[in-house]
């Protein structure tokens, strides 16, 4: 606005609803999901604000009912893409040229809609397509989504707000440009708070968008476009394709105009967008922004001097939460050998309690996992530790398909810290444990630090402060959101804003004032009150 400094309505923590038995929500979300469940969805295409219904359809199936059917997506040709490109490129000045608080009240009041009368159906929706449990999809779908859509606006006034001095008789300030051309989101299966974060954080800031969700998550993503429409999203401003991800992505990277890549996802694909778009560079009218934030292979360290049954519910609940499919969930842990009988009686209680099944029996803790392939992998994983002489399966370790994509939360005792299951990321409800002796606690923390390429999320347990102290400087590299006394998963917006360098990512803190600075592009101005009128200097003088 030109004619005030507006006040932007303060930004809080969505309050996470209990769907405790008799509760009011309990009863709605269960309707609403039933609802869904017995019809047929239409997810299309969204180009220039308009729906876009290809013909080229797949199937969305809830993973734990595979043979079940709620709809279809419909799929984009390169076509399509090019299309949405020119929507994108069309809406650009105005969008970016409409003042900042008209932009975030959109976002503002889709968090609104989102933590309200589409509360019931963001959850059904993700309940369904990703298989979460009812907590699981509350605390993505509806809270941290609105917690990113309200914090990000506050952050961009900070930005806004950021400026320079001027010296006197000059009047300096900075202007805070999108960048000039569009950006590409790219979204993971797990999260529908980052699916809808990653298009809207670069559009908050005056960046128009095209936007590729995952094939796995297109049920909750329709509800994003919906969302946004109803909260007044202009036409062109987020464009929203799906399909073939390789296919969609060689049309966006050769594109001249291509301005920003928004990622998540895993690592191996992020290395591929990285070299096309160096492979690119030189056709694009600017240097690229390029964020992505990507796999973990996330770590509970314990001490001696931690108490065992905080470690063991930090495990079951880290290791376990969403099946294992949270990037920062734990899968590897390293317990002094003293306490692993008391830590894995607590474990084994508690795993072994953990009812799976279909995410609207909510005494179900564990659900499916997201795909075949996924399950494939992970039932891999389980047949060759059955069989690999350094690794028992001690919990867990039976999967079946017949249904849904199921696999028991299980757990390894592996006798070498380099086993292929402390390196590599699983993304799927196995934990490995290693027991290292008491008096090599320095020795285990190395291990920590060396095992693997990533540095995403990691947890000490000790009670023992100069411990504390010594595990948090040594691992001062080995995860971007660092736990104490307390499980790695769960970061909460303006609280523990997330991200992990090394090969998790670029760590740009999705959710902060770090983010949202990558999708601008800053012009200083300066006016000069009193210009020189003569080249000469007073030094010149006779
Ligand atoms: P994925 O890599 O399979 O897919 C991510 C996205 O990339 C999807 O939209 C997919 O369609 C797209 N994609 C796949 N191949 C592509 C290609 N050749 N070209 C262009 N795009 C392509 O990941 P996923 O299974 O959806 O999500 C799980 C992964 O995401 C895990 O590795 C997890 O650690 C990571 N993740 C990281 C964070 C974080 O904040 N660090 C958060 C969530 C998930």
């Amino acid at each position: 606005m030109d004619k005030a400094y507006v006040k932007i309505p303060q930004p809080y923590n969505e309050p996470v609803l209990s769907y405790a038995p008799g509760t009011p929500e309990r009863e709605e979300v269960l309707k609403t999901y039933r609802e869904m469940w017995n019809s047929h969805v239409e997810v299309p295409l969204y180009i220039d604000g308009e729906p876009v219904y290809t013909g080229d359809t797949k199937p969305i199936r809830p993973p734990h009912d595979h043979r079940h059917v709620v709809g279809v997506y419909h799929r984009a040709s390169q076509d399509h893409v090019r299309q949405a490109i020119d929507a994108a490129l069309k809406a650009r000045q105005q969008w970016a040229d409409l003042p900042w608080e008209q932009r975030i009240s959109i976002f503002l009041k889709a968090a609104d809609l989102i933590s309200g009368p589409y509360r019931a159906k963001m959850n059904a929706a993700t309940m369904i397509n990703q298989s979460k449990t009812i907590h699981q999809a509350e605390i993505d779908a509806v809270a941290e989504l609105a917690d990113f859509w309200r914090f990000n606006a506050e952050y961009l006034r900070r930005i806004y707000t950021e400026q320079p001095d001027s010296a006197k008789g000059v009047f300096n300030r900075m202007e805070y440009r999108p960048l000039e051309g569009f950006v590409y989101a790219v979204t993971p299966f797990n999260f529908t708070s980052i699916a809808g974060n990653l298009p809207t954080a670069p559009a908050m800031a005056g960046n128009v968008v095209i936007w590729k969700p995952s094939v796995s998550q297109m049920y909750s993503a329709n509800m994003i476009m919906e969302v946004l429409r109803e909260a007044g999203l202009p036409p062109g401003v987020i464009n929203m394709v799906s399909g073939n991800a390789q296919k969609i992505t060689e049309v966006v990277l050769a594109h001249p105009d291509f301005a920003g890549l928004h990622y998540t996802g895993s690592t191996a694909v992020f290395q591929y967008l990285w070299k096309t778009i160096g492979q690119n560079i030189d056709k694009y009218k600017s240097y690229p922004r390029i964020v992505g934030e990507t796999g973990g292979k996330d770590f509970v360290w314990m001490h001696a001097s931690a108490d065992p049954r905080e470690v063991a519910t930090a495990l079951s609940r880290g290791a376990f939460e969403y099946q294992g499919q949270k990037c920062s969930a734990a899968s590897r842990a390293y317990i002094p050998k003293s306490k692993w009988d008391e830590v894995f009686a607590i474990l084994k209680e508690q795993v072994e309690s953990m009812k799976m099944g279909a995410p609207d029996d909510f005494s179900n803790f564990i659900t499916a996992v997201i795909s075949e392939s996924s399950f494939n992998k992970l039932a891999g994983y389980i047949e060759k530790a059955k069989r690999d002489p350094e690794v028992e399966i001690v919990l867990g370790g039976g999967y079946d398909k017949s249904k849904g994509y199921f696999i028991e939360p299980t757990v390894f005792l592996t006798t070498d810290p380099y086993y292929e299951t402390m390196v590599e990321e699983l993304f799927g409800p196995i934990l490995t444990v290693y027991l290292y002796d008491d008096d090599q606690w320095k020795e285990s923390l190395d291990l920590v630090d060396n095992t693997s390429p990533y540095g995403l999320t990691g947890a000490i347990f000790a009670k023992d402060r100069y411990v504390i102290d010594y595990a948090t400087k040594r691992l001062e590299n080995a995860a971007g959101n660092f736990y104490i006394n307390d499980k790695p998963t769960g970061a909460i917006v303006n609280q523990q804003p997330f991200g992990g360098a090394r090969a998790s990512g670029t760590n740009d803190k999705a959710g902060s004032m770090w983010n949202l600075i990558r999708w601008i592009s800053p012009r200083a101005i300066k006016e000069n009150f009193n210009p020189p009128k003569d080249y000469r200097y007073p030094y010149m003088g006779e």
